[in-house]
């Protein structure tokens, strides 16, 4: 069937032939990157309104070795079309899961979350839940320190096979926040029957919050919604104060952005926490 898509790209444009092929150069680098061990995941700190350090989002990039940092939005997408984003997206559980237990006797940072970004594929995917689990005992990480971020796209399939892979998981104290919110296509229905534990506002509605009003709305509906269905809410893509002070006026009370810092290598990010434990 892929074959046939490819030729039949070729047939009717074959100016794109040459996209094609550079796509497979993308993908055959994608595979030899997971092998070599090429990803790396960075982590940018999420924030109370007091400055308490509440966790972290593990974020992949591409330490390609001619291109350097390739950020996620460079491969995620094919990753997800070719395949390669089930064993990276396990990777990446397994290396944010290595980084709980590291961290599970420190006196500060035993206590943070990671967030670890999920693709529809792989949650959709029959062995997720059994994945999640082997990479939390594989490393022996305290499951309630793990936050799976969905999309909506994740959740608008069969809500009954959703919802049990999410209830297996929440079961062992696994976190669920839904990413993104807002941006996709879904009804609110299901955001009732889900068990989700948190929102997280959009940056694309937090970047002109103070000046686009239709924005303002979205976030404030977002902040409402999220009070009334008993939801943690947080916002990403705070760069300024006074969009925090927005967020904050408006019952936001969690936030993620350049504000407070952008996504660190581990040995910067320990950096940044035992700062401000000093502080
Ligand atoms: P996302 O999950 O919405 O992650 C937030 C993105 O916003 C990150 O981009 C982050 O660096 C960026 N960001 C954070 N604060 C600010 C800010 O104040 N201003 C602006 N302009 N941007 C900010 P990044 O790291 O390039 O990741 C892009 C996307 O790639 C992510 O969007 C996520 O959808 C995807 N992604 C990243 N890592 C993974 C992963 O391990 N698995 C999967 N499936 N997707 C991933
Ligand atoms: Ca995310
Ligand atoms: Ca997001
Ligand atoms: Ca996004």
């Amino acid at each position: 069937a892929k074959l046939g898509g490819r030729n039949a790209v070729c047939f009717f444009d074959p100016s794109m032939q040459a996209d094609v092929h550079a796509r497979a150069d993308v993908e055959a680098g994608l595979w030899v990157a997971l092998e070599q061990r090429q990803f790396v995941l960075h982590y940018q700190p999420q924030v109370a309104a007091d400055g308490t350090v509440l966790g972290l989002e593990a974020l992949v990039r591409w330490h390609h070795p001619v291109r350097g940092l390739v950020p996620p939005d460079e491969f995620i997408a094919l990753a997800e079309e070719c395949g390669l984003i089930l064993p990276l997206g396990r990777w990446v559980l397994e290396a944010a899961c290595a980084q709980l237990a590291a961290w599970a006797d420190h006196p500060q940072r035993s206590r943070l979350v990671i967030s670890v970004n999920v693709s529809a594929r792989q949650f959709l995917h029959e062995d997720f839940v059994a994945g999640v689990v082997a990479a939390l005992e594989h490393a022996g990480a305290d499951p309630r320190r793990l936050d799976l971020e969905l999309t909506e796209s994740s959740l608008v399939t069969d809500i009954d096979k959703v919802s049990a892979k999410m209830e297996a998981l929440k079961a062992r104290g696994v976190g669920f926040s839904l990413d993104d919110f807002g941006t996709g296509y879904s009804s609110l229905a299901y955001l009732k029957r889900l068990p989700l534990d948190q929102l997280k506002i959009d940056r694309s509605f937090v970047r002109d919050i103070l000046v686009d009003p239709n924005d303002a709305a979205i976030a404030r509906m977002i902040i409402v919604l999220a009070e009334n269905l008993g939801l943690r809410v947080i916002a990403e893509g705070v760069e300024t104060a006074e969009q925090r002070e927005f967020l904050a006026g408006n019952g936001c009370s969690a936030y993620q952005g350049y504000l407070f810092s952008a996504p660190r290598p581990i040995a910067a990010l320990e950096d940044f926490l035992d700062a401000r434990a000093t502080q």
